[in-house]
């Protein structure tokens, strides 16, 4: 998947080090992450039909592939390109 080019507003200093992206070189990162939670009520729904029918296959028939999972809330940052080589970055993007 091709996401846009970012246009002048869109541009953000580096959500790890600080400075503008473009400082560490001509390529950078936008990155998004999304919290998810488990749906209680969804796997229940998928457990129970599975129990009912004895046959995981067909429950996924019935309930349409249904999502066991609610997104809570999405973030999208910049990375600059030398950040973006860090494992660290991942963990300290996940903790805001
Ligand atoms: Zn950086």
């Amino acid at each position: 998947m091709k996401a846009p080019g970012l246009k002048k507003a869109e541009f953000q200093p580096c959500a790890f080090c600080g400075n503008p992206v473009g400082n560490a070189g001509l390529q950078f990162y936008r990155v998004t992450t999304t919290l998810h939670a488990f749906d209680d009520d969804a796997i229940r729904r998928v457990a129970n039909l599975e129990a009912a029918t004895g046959s995981p296959a067909l429950a996924s028939r019935l309930t349409g592939d249904e999502p066991l999972s609610v997104p809570a809330y999405t973030t999208t940052r910049l990375v600059c390109g030398d950040c973006g080589l860090q494992p660290q970055v991942i963990a300290a993007l996940l903790e805001d």
